[in-house]
């Protein structure tokens, strides 16, 4: 098996790849995310652990850069518990699984061992609902033959009300799938969101796909 490790702090990476090695596996340390994302495209690694912060290139683009050319190899994302990057934006960008720093030799070991039996995630099947598609894999959009440019975020409400094919979505579905359980913000966030959404793909298009329920939340309705 071989593994890939993107991680700036030496300490670290050094510190995991002596762990790896010692447990018989292939081991590559770069500490920059351009040298990651290169030499993830050129190795066939078994799984990356990648970083978030990383000069050069931060882990979530390495990653979206990654899947959007189809790449598949299993990622397994470091968060730092900081509060500015959150885990379920790593696992939007394509990240198969995450672990918090600091984090137990042990449990990185388990999850990788995961990770080696679950291999390389198939392409997921493309999303369609009437003139909008959105593929999960390569996290694109496209309205017709335009593509839509979404931010992480964007992306995932978007994805989550596509996948409810016209059925209405409430706005605690939303906040709990979309923003997670532990979300203590303002929960008019998701109108601020869904304002964005209308401007991306709506708007330039003349459509009234993303419709909003008074009173319940919001839907997909097909022009
Ligand atoms: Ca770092």
């Amino acid at each position: 098996m071989r593994i890939l490790v993107v991680e700036d702090e030496i300490g670290l990476a050094e510190a995991v790849r002596d762990g790896l090695v010692a447990d018989g596996l292939d081991v590559d340390v770069v500490h920059d995310g351009l040298d990651g994302l290169w030499r993830a495209r050129e190795g066939s690694y078994d799984a990356i652990v990648l970083d978030i912060l990383l000069p050069g290139m931060n882990g979530y683009e390495v990653c979206r850069t990654l899947r959007a050319e189809e790449i598949w190899t299993p990622i397994l994302m470091l968060t730092a518990k900081d509060g500015e990057y959150d885990e379920a934006e790593a696992l939007d960008t394509g990240a198969d699984d995450f672990l918090s720093k600091p984090f137990s030799f042990v449990v990185l070991l388990a999850r990788l061992r995961a990770l080696f039996r679950r291999g390389a995630a198939p392409r997921p099947a493309e999303i369609i609902f009437g003139p909008l598609a959105l593929d999960p894999g390569t996290h694109t959009v496209s309205h017709g033959s335009s593509e839509v440019s979404l931010t992480a975020r964007e992306f995932s409400l978007f994805e989550y009300l596509m996948r409810r094919d016209g059925a209405v979505a409430s706005k605690q579905e939303i906040l709990d799938h979309v923003w997670g359980l532990d979300f203590a913000g303002d929960p008019n966030v998701i109108e601020v969101y869904i304002g964005y959404l209308r401007k991306k793909i709506d708007q330039p298009f003349s459509t009234h796909i993303i419709q909003t329920e008074r009173g319940t939340g919001y839907r997909l309705v097909a022009p």
